[in-house]
């Protein structure tokens, strides 16, 4: 691994056994981390180590093998909450950000919205922060207003104030950073903001956890979600962020085993904090892959890594910036290192069927934004999202394709 005063993504990825594969034939070059991001060696080895030494249930189990495995699942809460600036009873596991944000709109919103209230969304948000809200405002007979994208990438701010400034408005939903746009949205002062109409603010960090570090203590969020598999960790893993003094106001929308105090046929009691909201047999597996790999990341000084995708960005406008009819979709100052962009007379599709005959990994399609493809007027784009590990040289391999494929398809 690389030490924090010495960056080096071509060190980087020799932690990613993944990157030596070939794809189509061609060493694979893998730029479709916003989808998800590759595992280290330490997480594999962790969870292949779990598997191999330590596989229990967890809580109850009064064998050594049991505490091994609840120890490693409770030091993993611990670490995530540390990593995050926040306490270990704060921290619900899910299996990713959608199963999180679903969870605050049942558990949370369901019992403190009333009919006639505005829910607070922005047209750049994915599905996962879409779909549970309309099901909430459904079922409670509240509103969805949605604060418009400007032509740059960013949110409307004037709107955003006036939604908040709305007497009945309950709840802000929003992206930290946008999976398109690559937007990084102001959301300590948007957050500020909120709080000072008495809106509760719920933010969800999938993009943002790979690229920056969070302090929740900081931001001062009431909620906050994010994938595992995005932040280099297993898929099925995720968390949910909720202040102390908002979990005890939320119900649990499942329930089952583990979440329950007593259980009688005349009733039942619940447990207490997050345990109350993770019924059922959890992810032990996951979460102890999701601490490793919070252990690889505390190698790894994130202004650095900014910094690193920035070059890329730039390298990536500067070998693409010939092309004729192609537009870069989120051009903000304060953007990840994501590159959506469509090319007038060209399928995304088609692009990427060619770029990945050249071993090139990108995603095209309205990358679960439907709403903001809408707004773009475009069906789909073609995106390239860098992480960590990939290099200048990955870029220049992406942009010569792609000016290949224009010659091909234009
Ligand atoms: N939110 C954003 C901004 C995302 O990019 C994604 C996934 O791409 C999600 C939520 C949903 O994440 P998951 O499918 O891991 O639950």
């Amino acid at each position: 691994m690389t030490s924090s005063n010495s960056f080096d993504p071509y060190e980087i990825r020799k932690d990613f056994p993944i990157l030596s594969r070939t794809n189509r034939g061609k060493p694979l070059v893998y730029l479709d981390n916003a989808a998800t991001s590759q595992k280290p060696k330490s997480v594999i080895n962790a969870i292949s180590h779990y598997y191999e030494s330590s596989n229990s249930n967890v809580h109850r189990g009064v064998y050594e093998l049991a505490e091994d495995a609840e120890n490693l699942y409770r030091n993993s809460r611990q670490k995530i909450a540390h990593w995050l600036g926040v306490s270990a009873e704060e921290i619900i596991f899910t299996r990713g950000a959608t199963e999180g944000i679903n969870l605050i709109a049942h558990s949370f919103a369901k019992h403190n919205i009333n009919k006639g209230d505005l829910i607070i969304l922005s047209e750049m948000e994915h599905h996962a922060n879409i779909v549970p809200w309309q099901m909430i405002a459904k079922s409670k007979g509240a509103n969805i207003q949605v604060v418009p994208v400007l032509n740059d990438g960013s949110l409307d701010r004037e709107k955003l104030s006036e939604f908040l400034a709305t007497p009945n408005t309950s709840i802000l939903s929003l992206c930290y950073i946008s999976n398109v746009l690559g937007t990084i949205n102001p959301i300590k002062d948007i957050i500020e903001e909120a709080h000072q109409y008495g809106v509760k603010v719920v933010i969800d960090g999938a993009q943002a956890v790979p690229h920056m570090q969070i302090d929740l203590h900081n931001l001062d969020c009431d909620f906050f979600v994010f994938s595992g598999h995005k932040l280099f960790a297993p898929m099925g893993i995720g968390v949910v962020y909720a202040k102390n003094e908002l979990m005890d106001e939320m119900l649990p929308y499942q329930g089952g085993g583990d979440m329950i105090d007593q259980v009688s046929f005349d009733g039942t009691t619940y447990a207490k904090g997050a345990q109350r909201f993770e019924a059922g047999t959890p992810n032990v597996c996951g979460a102890i892959g999701l601490g490793e790999a919070i252990d690889y990341l505390n190698g790894i000084e994130f202004s650095q890594v900014d910094a690193h995708e920035k070059k890329l960005l730039k390298e990536t406008r500067e070998g693409l910036k010939d092309i004729v009819g192609l537009v870069e979709h989120g051009i903000t100052a304060e953007k990840a290192g994501v590159f959506s962009f469509t090319i007038k007379g060209i399928h995304p599709h088609d692009l990427s069927t060619l770029l990945d005959a050249e071993g090139i990994a990108t995603r095209t399609g309205h990358h679960c934004c439907q709403p903001l493809m809408k707004k773009l007027g475009v069906e789909a784009t073609a995106r390239a999202s860098y992480s960590m590990y990939n290099t200048l040289e990955d870029v220049n391999i992406f942009t010569d394709a792609v000016k290949r494929a224009v010659q091909i398809l234009g």
